[in-house]
Parts: structure tokens; C-alpha cells; sequence
């Protein structure tokens, strides 16, 4: 079959859902994924806190009856009774797969899958890929970390529902990635923002095109925000020679929303999860155009139910119908970053994703950068940060000093700070192949 023969979309029934009855299907899934929830100690414990009587939940407007579900509570829940706490739904016999969160923000939990948890990753998987452009004779090579990284598996089931040929190669091993991508022709590729770089920096070094010497195509690019910033995005296509898209999401809510072929945004998978916007103070919801934080209540949640998940996740919603096609919600700039990598410096709040998104767009920029908060930045006593400290890598050949005059030009331009700049030679700041930590701690 040509390409063109195929239908535009994956699940056309559900993707072009006319919001009432997507409305009306969320709320049946909505009674089932309670009851589901009210079978574990986790949530008879948070309902009967909350005062809240499952029975009574039975529309959207009854969601705010609910609690919220935070990481907080599944650590501590683990952390009581070891290893899986008190929120499993089902028997361990069930259980199809054991995973765990990097632990980067904590302690790591450890989510687990049933069969029936999977197919709904594949059948998200194959939707969002479907929506990229990728079909059934595309080769597919997965280039996330395995080690109990459940993103890394959502990928892969989601490339096998499609029907893709796929190559499991996992993160690093670049020469062979690099090989193994020419000797099989790969088209589609998944792999974070920080591996994305680092890769073509090797393909560079052994004199490997992109253009001339690959089939690449198109490439999800997710684990950490990058693919819905638009000079990011740019920058990798640019390197690559194939179109990025999105697939953001977490262990407790994999591949929540993707990109469509538009590239304007992430489309939410709303019969998976509904999606609730809220202020971080005041928890209330806000409007489209404004930034809340994702709270999701997941519908196919089978082993680990999750009502109301505090995903710590800046997004903003958009009630605007894509050209697409497709009728679900649509996050214009995608995740645009974490709760606990924003920075709040004189009341502005910050993402390095954002800072990141404007060096990108300056000639001269060497590819990486680190927030640097040291004695100079910090307020001692509460611990604020009152200033913003760039060390940024500067080009070789380039002007050090108009260079990082364009730089605080640059970031007075999009946030109104001033920052100060500290140049440093280009390759000189570490590239990790997972995950790219920004922020760095100097204080003494
Ligand atoms: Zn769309």
C-alpha cells in the first residue's frame, strides 16, 4: 500500500468524537475508573478523607468532588508498605511488567502494568505515530533507555500496534546506533532532546550526512520538553533532515498527548484521560490561553488507578479545533515544563526548556548552557533565586563579547530579565544521553 492510500487517521471514530460525546464517553469510562480506584485501600482511605461517596461521581462537574492524587502520596504509600503500596488494583498474577521513575525528583516509585495497561500504551502509541505520518513500512529504531523505564515500552508496544518493523536498540552505543540506522534504512526514530543532539554531534564526527546517508523521516522526541519548542524543534529537523514531533508524558500517565502532522501543539488523549487545568495556588481551574498545571484522571488505568493525578507538569489548553481534524484539546506549546525545574526569579516563572528555546535562536550559540545558581544568585535566608546566571557555550570563531551581549539581549527580549553570562568554549559542558540536568548548584 502508498502511503497516500491509507487512512488519515489511526482510530478515526475517536478522533474526530464531537466533544459532547467524547464528553459523554469520558463520563461512563469516568463511573468505571472510580469504582476501580474505590477497590484499593489508597482511594477508600482518600475518598472517605475527602468525603467524597464514589456513587456520586458521575459527571465532569463531579470531578472537583475529588481529591488530588500526588507523587507525594504514591512515595508515601510505597514508602509505608514496600515495594508496591496500597493503590494496586489487581492481584500481582495480573502483573505484566515492573517498572520504575528515575527517582529524579525523589525517591523513585514503581509503577506496574497489566496487559490490558499496555494495550492502552499501544493503542496511544499507534494513534500519535499514526498522526506523524508513520505507517506500517516504516522501520522503526527505539532509542530510549529500557533500564525500568516504562516511556521506553510505551514506544515500542506503540511502533508494534502500528505495524512498524522495530529495531529495540535502547539509548547509547551511538557508532552502532548510527550504523545500524544506514544498514536498515530506519524512517522513524525515538529518542529525548539531549540524545537527539548528542547523536548528530557523533554522526558529525564520523562524517555521516543525515541528508545524503539516511532514510530518516520523522522522529518522536520526548523524555524531557524540546520537541513542542519551536527553535528546539527547528534545530533538530535542521540536524537530522526529518520532522520532530512530541509525545510527552510520565510513568503514571505514559503518552498522555502527542503532536498531529500540524506540529501547532500536543492533542490530549481524551479517552484515556480527562484533562483538568489548574492554578498551582489556588487549585482552581483556569481558563484556555492560561498557564495551570495538568491534572489527569486516567481512564485506562487498570493495575495502578489514578484519579486526579497532580501531574507537576505547566501546560496551557486551547478550546481552538486543529486543522487536523482531529476534535481533541489541543496544548499549544505541549509540556512547557516542570514544577520542579521552574524557576521563579522577581515573580517571572522560568523553564530552562524556555531559555534553551531562545539561544537556539542566536547565531554563534554553542549548543548547551546551564543555569548556574551560586552565592551571587541566591538569597541566603529563603533560598530565592533573585538573579539569573547563564553559562553558556560560545561558537569557535565566535565574538565572545558581542555574544554574550546578544544573549542578554536576547533573554531581556522574551522574559524580562537581564541575566549575567558567563561564556565558556563550545563541547566543554557535559551532554548526557538521557536526561540533561540544567540547573547547577554552586553554592557553598
Ligand atoms: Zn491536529
Amino acid at each position: 500500500m502508498k502511503a497516500s492510500e491509507y487512512p488519515p487517521y489511526w482510530h478515526a471514530e475517536i478522533e474526530t468524537m464531537s466533544r459532547d460525546q467524547m464528553r459523554q464517553l469520558q463520563e461512563r469510562k469516568l463511573r468505571a475508573a472510580v469504582r476501580r480506584a474505590h477497590g484499593t485501600a489508597f482511594y477508600r482511605r482518600k475518598l472517605a478523607e475527602a468525603g467524597a461517596d464514589p456513587e456520586d461521581i458521575r459527571t465532569l462537574a463531579d470531578l472537583a468532588r475529588l481529591p488530588l492524587t500526588t507523587k507525594d502520596d504514591l512515595r508515601r504509600s510505597q514508602a509505608e508498605q514496600p515495594p508496591f503500596g496500597d493503590y494496586l488494583a489487581v492481584p500481582l498474577t495480573d502483573v505484566a511488567g515492573i517498572f520504575a521513575s528515575s527517582g529524579s525528583t525523589g525517591e523513585p516509585t514503581t509503577a506496574l502494568a497489566t496487559a490490558q495497561d499496555q494495550q492502552a500504551w499501544a493503542e496511544r502509541g499507534a494513534r500519535y505515530f499514526w498522526a506523524f505520518g508513520v505507517r506500517p513500512h516504516d522501520v522503526a529504531q527505539n532509542m530510549y533507555n529500557f533500564q525500568l523505564f516504562a516511556g521506553a515500552w510505551a514506544v515500542h508496544h506503540g511502533m508494534q500496534r502500528l505495524g512498524c518493523a522495530v529495531i529495540t536498540m535502547g539509548v547509547g552505543n551511538s557508532e552502532r546506533q548510527l550504523q545500524v540506522m544506514r544498514r536498515y534504512g530506519t524512517t522513524f526514530t525515538g529518542m529525548t532532546p539531549s540524545y537527539a543532539f548528542h547523536l548528530a554531534g557523533v554522526a558529525a564526527q564520523l562524517g555521516i550526512d543525515a541528508r545524503r546517508d539516511l532514510q530518516l523521516r520523522s522522529m518522536i522526541i520526548s523524555g524531557e520538553p524540546g520537541a513542542s519548542v519551536p527553535a528546539v524543534r527547528e534545530r533538530i529537523e535542521e540536524l537530522w533532515g526529518a520532522r520532530v514531533y512530541d509525545w510527552p508524558g510520565m510513568q503514571e500517565a505514559l503518552g498522555w498527548s502527542g503532536s498531529c502532522e500540524t506540529q501547532t501543539g500536543t492533542h490530549v488523549a481524551e479517552d484515556h484521560f480527562i484533562l483538568e487545568v489548574l492554578d498551582p495556588e489556588t487549585r482552581r481551574a483556569v481558563g484556555p490561553g492560561e498557564t495551570g498545571v495538568a491534572v489527569l484522571t486516567h481512564l485506562e488505568a487498570y493495575a495502578q488507578p489514578l484519579l486526579r493525578w497532580w501531574t507537576d507538569d505547566y501546560v496551557v489548553y486551547s478550546t481552538d479545533y486543529c486543522a487536523c481534524g482531529r476534535t481533541a484539546h489541543l496544548l499549544p506549546c505541549g509540556i512547557r515544563g516542570r514544577a520542579d525545574d521552574m524557576l521563579k526569579i522577581s515573580g517571572v516563572r522560568v523553564w530552562p526548556s524556555g531559555i534553551a528555546s531562545a539561544l537556539q535562536e542566536l547565531p554563534g550559540f554553542g549548543g548547551e548552557f546551564r543555569i548556574v545558581k551560586d552565592d551571587s544568585t541566591v538569597q541566603a535566608a529563603s533560598g530565592a533565586l533573585t538573579r539569573l546566571k547563564l553559562r553558556v557555550e560560545c561558537g569557535s570563531g565566535v565574538d565572545r563579547e558581542p555574544f554574550a551581549a546578544a544573549v542578554a539581549a536576547k533573554l531581556k527580549g522574551v522574559f524580562n530579565i537581564t541575566p549575567s553570562v558567563e561564556l565558556v568554549d563550545e563541547k566543554t559542558l557535559p551532554r548526557f544521553e538521557h536526561k540533561t540536568q540544567r540547573i547547577v548548584d554552586e553554592r557553598h
